[in-house]
């Protein structure tokens, strides 16, 4: 606690005795009591006392005094301490001295002498109430003054805050009258040009609030709903802004003051968290679907199949010889063909049909609803038609064919994994089937992806048990109807899956390696027969050799080639080696080099399945070729279709004038002898309408009786 003071002032020292015996009897406990005889003093000692913080209520001042009169005193000492009470001891005539004090606001009381001892303390404990009173009441304001200016930064910081937040608040009463609103919340609404107008704004914001109330336009988001306990909201603006919306009932004490809105424009944070669930779920190359979401589907697809007893169909299906574009003329030209083929491909599918990227050039196709089998062979028919016409990419024009595998549900599988696994083994048996076809799931390729494992393990070995056969097809000239030509094509009779088709093999040795030593095994064996046949006394003719790309490649070909003709007592010219055209583009000069030794020889040349990698013709007169073999995938259904007649016919023009030979592959009918020989002059065929490949003994057989199966006479 603070000390208190009160002091009395007279010059009269035995007056001052008195009065300080008076008052410290009666105040001595709580107060000091200060009596100073020098009315000129009484400042210094004042100053003293506050600096030693002793607090000074009260004053009492005799008025008559020799150095300085009380009213003058007091006067002064009222400007520098208003608060403390000061009380004028007087005489009788001194009614000046006392119109002074008044006049300056400076005196409590005046108390005349001589003095009632009562009367002198009860108006000093007056003073003393009515001081702390006073003292009480100035904490008080002072509190209060504090306080408001709390209140007021608050209020200024809750403004701030309001317009500061990145969400748009709008605070409603309870009885539904807009109380305050931010600037963000005018910005998401578009109201800030209808500030102004208070009207305006206020049915503005009504509106707002009335559709806000109707369920209908916002999509609820329950589960959010559930777990937050405020209302919470996704708007779907008609500008195509997308706002979350939560709402708050404020309340105090249980009583319901109204509603807090917030809006919180989410529109980009939607439409990056779209992008990347999109990029989760799609292939960034193409834009279709990939596995993640295939699998979704499917997945569902299986589940409504399951209970309403109604078929679906799982297609696998991936581009022939899709590598060898890639390898030979590079990713940026194999992207842009996969995103063509893609754009045709979404051309002829339904709605509701599923097409996703299931990796490189491998594609997975669900067709939700089917009634037959047969729905989803003509969507695969469809797909193969549709890829059919060349591709015009850059410089280049690409053929591009498909092999495709259908697994139906529930015949050929009842849950995801074996649909997509039988889809794939019908793919591979699509593949085995010459490719560019599609085939349907059956029992019998059920252990299609073992028996491929297993072939790629057993594929180096295979050499060393002479598990690989030569057979050969006869090539005719339909002119002298003589079989000018056989081509080596090789087999590989496994012990436990019989005669596997170069199809499948020929690419696992391209990629094992194992094409090395096969492939040099292969032109032994078909100049050793060549030479037998020669020996036997048939009339010479060329062996036709497949290289495959990776062969071609090797350093010594050339070197080894020369070797084999030496070994087997062969002459060059009856030696023919086949390359396709993507083999020869894969390296420009060094193909160009190749082909030039090899034709320095006196080996001749032959571009296989001409038209499916390139139609670079002006190429082709950069190599010495004799021989250009038009792919069966033109040949196959000519008849009747104008743009496989006009590339056929073109390429035929073309070997006439570079003298090229025009090799007219897989001719199946007569009807398609007859159209290439009369309507397009083509001279030499190959294909089943003649003879199909047949073992080393059974070509004998026809070589020596000079009969083939359509009775093309042999001359000889
Ligand atoms: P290719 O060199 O274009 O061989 C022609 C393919 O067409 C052969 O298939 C042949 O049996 C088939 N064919 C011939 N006439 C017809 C016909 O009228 N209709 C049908 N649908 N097909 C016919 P194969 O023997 O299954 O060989 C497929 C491919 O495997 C060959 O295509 C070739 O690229 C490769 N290949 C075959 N043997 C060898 C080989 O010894 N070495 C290399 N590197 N590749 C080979
Ligand atoms: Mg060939
Ligand atoms: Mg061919």
């Amino acid at each position: 606690m603070r000390e208190k003071a009160i002091i009395c002032v007279d010059d009269d020292r035995v007056i001052l005795s008195i009065l300080g015996e008076q008052l410290k009897r009666c105040f001595g406990n709580q107060y000091n009591i200060e009596l100073i005889d020098n009315s000129l003093e009484v400042l210094d000692v004042w100053t003293e006392l506050v600096a030693e913080g002793i607090e000074i209520p009260v004053i009492i001042s005799d008025q008559n005094m020799a150095k300085m009169s009380g009213d003058k005193l007091l006067i002064e000492l009222h400007k520098l301490y208003p608060q403390t009470l000061k009380i004028l001891l007087t005489g009788a005539t001194e009614a000046v001295a006392i119109r002074n004090l008044v006049n300056a606001g400076a005196l409590y009381r005046y108390i005349p002498k001589p003095w009632d001892e009562t009367d002198l303390l009860l108006t000093v404990s007056e003073a003393l109430r009515s001081y702390k009173q006073e003292q009480q009441l100035a904490q008080q304001n002072q509190l209060l003054i504090a306080t408001n200016q709390q209140l007021q930064e608050s209020l200024s910081l809750l403004v701030a805050t309001l317009e500061a937040t990145a969400d748009g608040i709008l605070v409603v009463d309870n009885c539904g009258k807009v109380v305050r609103f931010n600037q963000k919340f005018a910005d998401i609404w578009e109201i800030s040009n209808l500030l102004s107008n208070k009207l305006a704004k206020t049915q503005v914001i009504n509106l707002i609030l009335q559709q806000l109330s109707q369920p209908y336009c916002c999509h609820l988001d329950h589960k959010a709903a559930q777990l937050n306990s405020n209302n919470y909201s996704i708007l779907e603006l008609k500008n195509g802004k997308i706002i979350e919306c939560y709402s708050q009932i404020q309340k105090l004490q249980d009583q319901n003051l109204g509603r807090v809105w917030s809006f919180r424009d989410v529109t980009e944070r939607q439409q990056a968290e779209k992008l990347i669930k999109h990029q989760a779920f799609h292939d960034t190359l193409t834009g279709l679907a990939n596995r993640n979401l295939f699998n979704h589907h499917l997945t569902e697809t299986l589940h409504k199949a399951n209970k309403s007893q109604t078929k679906f169909a799982v297609i696998f299906f991936d581009l022939d010889r899709f590598k060898t574009i890639n390898d030979s003329l590079g990713h940026a030209i194999g992207d842009l063909l996969l995103r063509s083929v893609v754009e045709r491909l979404l051309n002829c599918l339904r709605e509701g049909d599923l097409l996703s990227r299931w990796g490189g050039d491998e594609f997975t196709l669900l067709l939700p609803q089917i009634n037959s089998p047969q729905d989803a062979t003509r969507i695969a028919q469809r797909i193969l038609d549709t890829l059919h016409p060349a591709f015009e990419l850059n410089d280049h024009c690409l053929r591009v064919t498909s092999s495709i595998g259908i697994a139906i549900y529930p015949d050929h599988g009842k849950d995801a994994e074996t649909l997509l696994k039988n889809a794939d083994a019908a793919l591979y048996r699509a593949k085995e089937e010459g490719r560019n076809n599609y085939q349907q799931y059956n029992s019998a390729l059920n252990s299609q992806a073992q028996k491929l494992l297993k072939l790629e393990t057993r594929l180096h070995y295979a050499l060393e048990t002479q598990e690989f056969v030569l057979y050969y097809q006869p090539i005719i000239d339909v002119i002298t109807n003589r079989i000018v030509k056989v081509e080596a094509l090789v087999r590989w009779q496994h012990p436990e899956f019989g005669l596997v088709s170069p199809n499948i093999f020929i690419p696992l040795a391209e990629e094992n390696g194992a094409i090395i030593p096969i492939g040099k095994w292969i032109l032994e064996t078909a100049c050793a027969q060549n030479r037998l046949w020669q020996k036997m006394g048939l009339t010479p003719l060329k062996v036709s050799v497949n290289l495959s790309p990776k062969q071609f490649q090797q350093r010594n070909l050339v070197s080894t080639v020369g070797q084999i003709l030496a070994r087997n007592k062969l002459l060059p010219s009856c030696l023919e080696l086949e390359i396709t055209e993507t083999t020869a583009m894969q390296n420009t000069d060094l193909a160009k080099n190749i082909i030039m030794q090899f034709h320095d020889m006196g080996i001749t040349l032959a571009m296989d399945d001409f038209g499916t990698g390139y139609c670079s013709l002006s190429y082709l007169k950069q190599f010495p070729l004799d021989t250009i073999k038009i792919d069966q995938s033109f040949i196959k259904n000519l008849i009747g279709n104008p743009e496989d007649i006009a590339i056929v016919s073109a390429i035929l023009s073309l070997g006439q004038a570079f003298n090229i030979n025009v090799v007219a592959e897989g001719v199946e009918s007569k009807e398609l002898r007859n159209f290439l020989t009369t309507t397009l002059q083509c001279r030499y065929m190959q294909g089943h309408y003649f003879s199909r490949p047949l073992s080393g003994k059974d070509l004998t057989k026809l070589l020596k009786h000079n009969i083939l199966r359509n009775q093309v006479q042999i001359l000889d």
